[in-house]
């Protein structure tokens, strides 16, 4: 099927013909979205814009507002769900909440000692086996799998919230399949270096990097951060050890190596601590030594 590329913009009475090349992915959420449409003649198909780096965006039809048969952009839906496997990845996003409970569970599994981790190890395993058992009894079909995006600019209206697992990986763990996925990476806090609106970090375990990076993005959709780093400095400097978790998109640079990059402002924990929480604790002390 042919890449769709032109669209109606339908504002009130106003119709107008737009190009792909007309569309950012910021006037989109602005000012297109939900009013974009097919435009071959009768077909009222509704269309979403999916935002491509290097000039490959495009439009793409929802899912709930199919073409008419006599539309070039007609297809069948698929009936047999089990081909959706084979289709690659439907992207998904997490919530905030589990977001949050990752980096928790992250910060505790390191935290633990061995004994700790093997009976939880126990209970997980145990819990996912009944789990699978109750799954096999109500006969339910497998889902396709998903491929959790956080950057913002690759979330489109059919990314979806339902079902959506948040695996967690040790920094030495990380694999290919985990490249382009929102992953909750969890190491030892080797290094960091940082300005107004950029910050990097090198996490380790068992002698494998991952570098942590908090980019433009990041800092422009979370500005209570600008400026804020230099408290993981200090704290590097007071303690060793420290157990540094993230959630974020797998990457690799240049030489082949992992990167995480974070785009929320929750998205990670300083030995399993907010940013904040820090910051507000060096205010404190500041002050009566003042
Ligand atoms: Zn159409």
């Amino acid at each position: 099927m042919s890449s769709i590329t032109e669209a109606y913009y339908k504002n009130n009475d106003q119709i107008q013909i737009i190009n792909i090349s007309d569309v950012t992915a910021g006037d989109y959420t602005d000012k297109y979205k939900g009013k974009l449409y097919c435009t071959t003649n009768s077909c009222t198909a509704q269309l979403s814009y999916v935002y491509r780096e290097g000039n490959r965006s495009y439009f793409r039809t929802w899912r709930e507002s199919p073409h008419t048969e006599q539309c070039i952009y007609y297809f069948e839906k698929l009936k047999d769900r089990s081909g959706n496997r084979h289709k690659g990845y439907q992207d998904g996003i997490v919530s905030q909440e589990q977001i949050r409970r990752s980096l928790r569970e992250a910060f505790e599994n390191e935290n633990m000692s061995i004994t700790e981790r093997n009976d939880r190890r126990e209970k997980q395993r145990e819990a996912r086996i009944r789990r699978n058992r109750e799954r096999i009894r109500r006969g339910s079909t497998e889902q396709p799998a998903h491929r959790i995006v956080s950057d913002p600019s690759r979330i489109t209206d059919d990314t979806t919230r339902t079902g959506v697992r948040l695996y967690k990986r040790d920094a030495d763990a990380l694999k290919e399949v985990d490249l382009g996925q929102t992953r909750t990476v969890t190491g030892i806090l080797k290094s960091i270096e940082y300005g107004e609106s950029n910050a990097v970090m090198r996490i380790e375990k068992n002698r494998k990097n991952v570098t942590i990076k908090f980019e433009e993005v990041f800092f422009s959709t979370n500005l209570q951060y600008r400026g804020m780093f230099h408290h993981i400095k200090r704290f590097m400097e007071e303690y060793d050890e420290i157990i540094f978790s993230a959630t974020g998109e797998v990457r690799t640079n240049k030489s082949g190596e992992y990167e995480l990059i974070v785009f929320d402002g929750i998205g990670f924990l300083i030995h399993g601590r907010s940013l904040a929480s820090l910051a507000s604790e060096y205010a404190i002390r500041d002050n009566v030594n003042k």
